[in-house]
């Protein structure tokens, strides 16, 4: 079921694109970047109470670790994300140079010519998914204990995206929990929070299916590394409809990364394997987007269930 019960007044009349356009007006205000938001009060309440919900979930023995939105670039160049998704990064630029270089550069702005030539790439890359800087910070502490490493993490985060729908950022919110252990453990990680984050779509009163899931890769060997992600159920989508029922959107997800991150940053068990990590995701400014295209954008209209589990 995915019409718009709480707005179903102005639902039956409008158009989809009518209703998305009423949703991004109330929700965001314009800053002149496609995909870059800045958020309304009424957003940011969705955004905190869903915070609220999801730490009153989070597992005991869990690390809290809040990261920049910037990264090592080296550190994501180790992970192998050129590889995989380069067409997604954003790196940090900035003028490099005597002054005499860094004046000439700004002259040629003040000018009206192209200034950004004597840009050079920094050390920092914009943080593309809130548990990239977690792997490296753990794998530099030692051995994984045998019961397991659990960690809550939230970053901002920029992907470079091709096209900017009202669910697909630049800029966006993503908060993680994170296991490293034994692939046993990694494993009944990502089963525990495939069962709780239904838990949660369903105390919010979000319709929603899960399904099986691939990496946006690059290039022509996409398809096939997709394909292998998929049957080895290695990724797991929550989809909701915010945009329509026909193209549901990803509001979170749940993945297993085998020993790839553990293989890259030598982080082993205490018995001297290599550890397996997994991860679930989710994507706050999604989920509250889900939450208003579902249930409207009137707080008190929003369903008991709803305005219950989220202390509204
Ligand atoms: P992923 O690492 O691709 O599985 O992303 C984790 C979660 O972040 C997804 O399930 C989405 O909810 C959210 N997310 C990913 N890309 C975007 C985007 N462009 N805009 C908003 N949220 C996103
Ligand atoms: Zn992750």
């Amino acid at each position: 079921m995915l019409a718009f019960e709480s707005d179903a007044d102005t639902a039956r009349t409008d158009t989809a694109e009518d209703r998305l356009e009423a949703l991004g007006r109330a929700l965001f205000a314009p800053t002149g970047s496609n995909g870059v938001h800045a958020r309304t009060a009424l957003f940011e309440t969705a955004i905190e109470a869903l915070s609220t919900l999801i730490t009153a979930h989070r597992e005991a023995d869990t690390e809290v670790l809040r990261f920049a939105p910037v990264m090592s670039r080296h550190q994501v160049e180790k992970s192998g994300y050129l590889h995989g998704f380069p067409h997604l990064l954003g790196c940090v630029c900035g003028l490099q140079g005597d002054e005499a270089e860094i004046h000439a550069a700004v002259g040629r702005f003040n000018g009206g010519e192209d200034w950004i030539d004597a840009l050079r790439a920094t050390d920092l890359v914009l943080t593309p998914a809130a548990c990239y800087p977690l792997y490296p910070l753990a794998a530099a502490r030692g051995a994984v204990p045998a019961g397991a490493l659990k960690f809550d993490v939230e970053s901002y985060c920029f992907r470079r995206e091709a096209t900017h729908e009202i669910d697909r950022f630049q800029a966006f919110r993503m908060r993680e929990f994170v296991c490293m252990g034994s692939p046993r453990q990694a494993f009944d990680f990502r089963s525990r929070w495939l069962a709780r984050a239904q838990a949660i779509a369903d105390a919010l009163a979000l319709p929603y299916r899960i399904a099986p899931a691939s990496d946006p890769f690059f290039g022509r060997a996409a398809k096939l590394i997709a394909q292998s992600q998929v049957e080895q159920s290695l990724k797991f989508e929550m989809l909701i409809a915010v945009r329509s029922a026909a193209q549901p959107t990803a509001c979170m997800s749940f993945n297993c990364h085998r020993d790839h991150f553990a293989s890259t940053w030598g982080l082993h068990t205490e018995d001297g394997e290599v550890a397996h990590t997994a991860c679930v995701a989710f994507g706050m400014d999604r989920l509250a987007l889900a939450l208003f295209a579902t249930h409207g954008l009137d707080l008190a209209r929003w369903p008991q269930r709803t305005r219950q589990s989220l202390a509204l």
